[in-house]
């Protein structure tokens, strides 16, 4: 018995039938004496939906009013919730990101949690409730509603989690935990019984979507439990933790990619001191982030700098680029779409030489080009041309032996 906090993501609350067998599963634990706070995603695809609508109106829709429109997705199915609580004779009750006094960033889109002030959410707890909060949303200081970035309920999850001092963070998802690769791309990916929160924080930063990479900076931080697992069967999930898969001797435990990777090129900068801060600054004060960079000079003058943005980021990348041409002083900016970032991750790479290379002729033996590379010690990053990211996932997946017979079920709408 203690405070569980739970997550249930879009597919989970899809239809008004998977948000009754939610509710059943919230009165089990409710049964078996713990206190909830349940914090759930917009139904289905909804957000996506939303998200149409605005492109239909703008290209650019005001960021305000994005956060505003997609907030309303979560407030639908915290109600509908609620009421398939009530229904079932459940006392609940249903809170915003600002009733449940999560304070972020006056940044739209993408805003950072600051603080949580739980007072509501105890005193609802007191009074037995199960407490449901919208996942992805906020509010600034200046009392304007804000979101976390896509996926961003993962991180209201466990930034609630570490705030009310959880025993346990569960998110509830279409699969039964981490696999070794996406199960949608890779049939023979192995789910993972565990995995260390560094791994994991590298696999969602290079595009494992299964969990927001601020959750897991989050858990890592606070040291939350964390659980991910299918809300579609009883199977155990996968724990994320400090350390994790020391004795599987595997060097690598996981291959991520990211289709939506843009290349933009600077050409002919000034080679001097201070190029690259007064770039990326110039960049980083316009919201934008980069990825992986490159330098390469073709004279002692002048140089060209090659990074990549994502694919979302693409046109505020250039349109900041082009107002700021004098003052950078370069001669002309070429970009690339089309592109996917492919990744390999394991802890155990550190002390393994060679790794990169492996990868690198695995890609060559597929006649796949490699655009960017980049490295840390714990994964290796290739660019490459996106129509061919599930061929490069798979031969990849293959080659390093992660392969397994049993086929991944994957829960669609
Ligand atoms: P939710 O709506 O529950 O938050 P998401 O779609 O955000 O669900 O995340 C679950 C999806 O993440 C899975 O359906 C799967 O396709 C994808 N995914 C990508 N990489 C992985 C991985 N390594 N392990 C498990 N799932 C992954
Ligand atoms: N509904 C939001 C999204 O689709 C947040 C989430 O699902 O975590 O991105
Ligand atoms: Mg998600």
């Amino acid at each position: 018995m203690g405070l569980i906090v739970q997550k249930y993501g879009g597919t989970s609350v899809g239809t008004i039938e998977r948000i009754l067998r939610v509710a059943d599963r919230i009165i089990e634990y409710k049964q078996a004496g713990h206190d909830m706070v349940v914090v759930v995603s917009a139904m289905g695809k909804s957000t996506d939906v939303l998200v149409d609508m605005a492109k239909q109106l703008s290209p650019y829709p005001s960021e305000r009013e994005m956060d505003m429109l997609l907030a309303t997705g979560e407030q639908v199915s915290i109600a509908l919730l609620a009421m398939a609580l009530h229904q079932k004779g459940y006392d609940a009750i249903s809170l915003t990101g600002w009733q449940a006094g999560i304070t972020t960033e006056s940044v739209h889109g993408k805003a950072r949690i600051k603080h949580i002030d739980n007072g509501r959410i105890q005193s609802e707890l007191k009074r037995g409730r199960v407490v449901i909060v919208a996942g992805f949303q906020g509010i600034s200081e200046e009392g304007e509603i804000t979101t976390l970035g896509r996926g961003g309920s993962d991180t209201s999850a466990v930034a609630l989690a570490a705030s009310l001092n959880a025993d346990k963070c569960e998110i509830f998802t279409d699969v039964s935990g981490v696999f070794t690769a996406d199960p949608r791309v890779v049939p023979a990916a192995q789910k993972l019984d565990s995995i260390s929160y560094d791994e994991m924080l590298e696999l969602a930063n290079l595009g494992a979507g299964v969990l927001h990479p601020r959750s897991v900076e989050a858990a890592k931080q606070y040291k939350v439990r964390l659980v991910v697992r299918s809300s579609f069967t009883p199977e155990e999930g996968t724990y994320v933790e400090e350390v994790a898969n020391m004795e599987t001797g595997r060097v690598v435990s996981g291959v991520a990619h990211d289709e939506d990777v843009a290349k933009v090129t600077v050409v002919g900068m000034p080679a001097r001191v201070g190029t690259l801060s007064r770039l990326f600054n110039t960049l980083a004060d316009n919201q934008v982030n980069v990825d992986i960079i490159i330098q390469s000079s073709y004279d002692a003058a002048v140089t060209n700098i090659s990074f990549t943005v994502a694919s979302d980021d693409l046109r505020k990348t250039l349109d900041t680029l082009a107002r700021n041409q004098a003052n950078l002083g370069f001669e002309k900016v070429d970009h690339e779409e089309g592109l996917s970032k492919v990744s390999i991750v394991g802890a155990g790479m550190v002390n393994n030489p060679g790794v990169a290379a492996d990868m690198f002729r695995v890609l060559a033996e597929n006649e796949i080009s490699i655009k960017m590379v980049s490295t840390s010690d714990i994964k290796v990053s290739c660019v490459i041309p996106a129509k061919h990211t599930e061929l490069a996932v798979r031969a990849l997946h293959t080659a390093y032996g992660l392969d397994v017979a049993e086929q991944a079920v994957v829960h669609g709408l």
